[in-house]
């Protein structure tokens, strides 16, 4: 914990606020980092290995699993999780449209079929009651995502999975730490796929991913499934990937896993604060805040906003004049995507992930964020709505 800079910078009127600064935390934790890249390159070992292992040991640990693969990205994480699982032609995958593209491009790229059902608006996770309705003969599995940070409503998912003999796959890209029921995401399901780009709650310095499992057999397929379906000894027993998780990015993961919880509980009290400052300054009936539902715990990877009365667009581009970062997660749902345009997406199909995309906005909430930037971010939106009033105020008088 050396070479620490002053982690509240002063704050001005004019202080940009991104809408993620990765800067802050690595200076907090840099003397750490380096030691363990250093030890990466004294080694000279750069793929799998003892470092990978220990951190795959860690994470296993940390979500209470028996199990933990890792592999090159959250993508391919859930690539391997379908091909485990014998996902392929003529199988479905039932999913949300309402995701990173990831979620849904798994399932085409091992030549399944993705089949979209819609979100529940208070968490825009899926809706357990049109995954049941969309259930054929051909589902294969299903593939709930804990978006943002918060997990889908599992104990129906449960429920239905059961009912009806089918396996669930969890994207839990963005909600490492996150727990339904005290049990923590990547132990909800037969197999939980994690990311660890930059911007997630544990970010590498580039790529990676990891599954997890309890169950043996499929974590033994999987490590074949990675190294190109290698048994041992060059004996391919199916046709796998090359998806290996460097010895570099577990060597800082590893040092960033302890920290987890902190940065976690950091974003948490961001989200409380957002709160009182949205009421201090009377923007309660503009914005619809995120929800935190019952028995689950919600790690904010990110934090999103619902922009009442058709404003979005214009708050967007306020607050980004305003040098505050925010961004769309995600503009266009994926069922009426280009590349999906076969499976016949209509716009109108899905209403509420159609909605939120529509409505929703991001906002910074990373644990270095700090009171005076949230504040400024908070000031900015209510000069925004301010500076929208005015203007409908004036084409009201001008159509008087
Ligand atoms: C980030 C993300 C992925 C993909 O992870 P990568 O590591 O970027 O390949 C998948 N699903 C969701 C919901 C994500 O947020």
């Amino acid at each position: 914990m050396s070479d620490i800079l002053p982690l509240n910078r002063p704050v001005s009127e004019s202080t940009p606020v991104p809408l993620i600064d990765l800067v802050e935390q690595y200076q907090s934790i840099k003397g750490d980092v380096q030691a363990a890249v250093d030890r990466v390159f004294e080694s000279q070992g750069f793929v799998l290995g003892e470092e990978v292992s220990n951190f795959e040991h860690a994470v296993a640990e940390y979500v209470d699993a028996r199990e933990a693969i890792g592999c090159a990205s959250g993508t391919d994480a859930l690539i391997l999780a379908m091909m485990a699982l014998d996902v392929g032609p003529g199988d479905e995958v039932i999913t949300t449209p309402y995701s990173f593209f990831a979620t849904a491009s798994c399932i085409t790229r091992v030549g399944a079929t993705p089949v979209f059902v819609d979100i529940k608006p208070d968490s825009y996770n899926l809706n357990p009651e049109a995954v049941e309705a969309a259930i054929t003969s051909r589902t294969k599995a299903i593939l709930p995502v804990h978006l943002y940070g918060q997990c889908a409503e599992m104990d129906s998912l449960w429920r239905i999975a059961v009912r009806h003999g089918l396996p669930i796959v969890e994207d839990a890209a963005q909600a490492i730490g996150a727990a339904y029921q005290g049990r923590r995401a990547g132990v909800l399901g037969q197999l939980g796929c994690f990311s660890f780009f930059p911007t997630k709650n544990l970010g590498g310095a580039g790529d990676g991913g990891m599954v997890t499992t309890d169950d043996k057999d499929l974590a033994a397929r999987l490590r074949r499934l990675r190294v190109h379906g290698d048994a041992g000894g060059y004996n391919h027993l199916e046709v796998g990937l090359n998806s290996r998780l460097d010895a570099l990015q577990a060597a800082v993961l590893s040092v960033k896993l302890q920290h987890l919880d902190a940065w976690a509980d950091a974003r948490r009290e961001n989200a409380v604060r957002y709160a009182s400052l949205v009421e201090d300054h009377g923007l309660g009936g503009r914005l619809e805040l995120p929800a935190e539902l019952p028995e689950r715990h919600h790690v904010y990877n990110q934090y999103i906003v619902r922009v009442q009365d058709g404003h979005r667009d214009e708050v967007l581009q306020g607050l980004r004049q305003r040098q505050v970062g925010c961004s769309i997660y995600y503009p266009k749902p994926l069922h009426l995507q280009q590349c999906f345009a076969s499976l016949g997406g209509k716009a109108g199909q899905f209403p509420e992930s159609e909605r939120a995309a529509n409505e929703t906005i991001a906002l910074p909430i990373y644990a270095e964020l700090g009171e005076e930037r949230q504040a400024r971010v908070v000031s900015a939106m209510a000069e925004v709505f301010a500076a929208i009033d005015a203007t409908r105020r004036q084409s009201i008088r001008r159509a008087a």
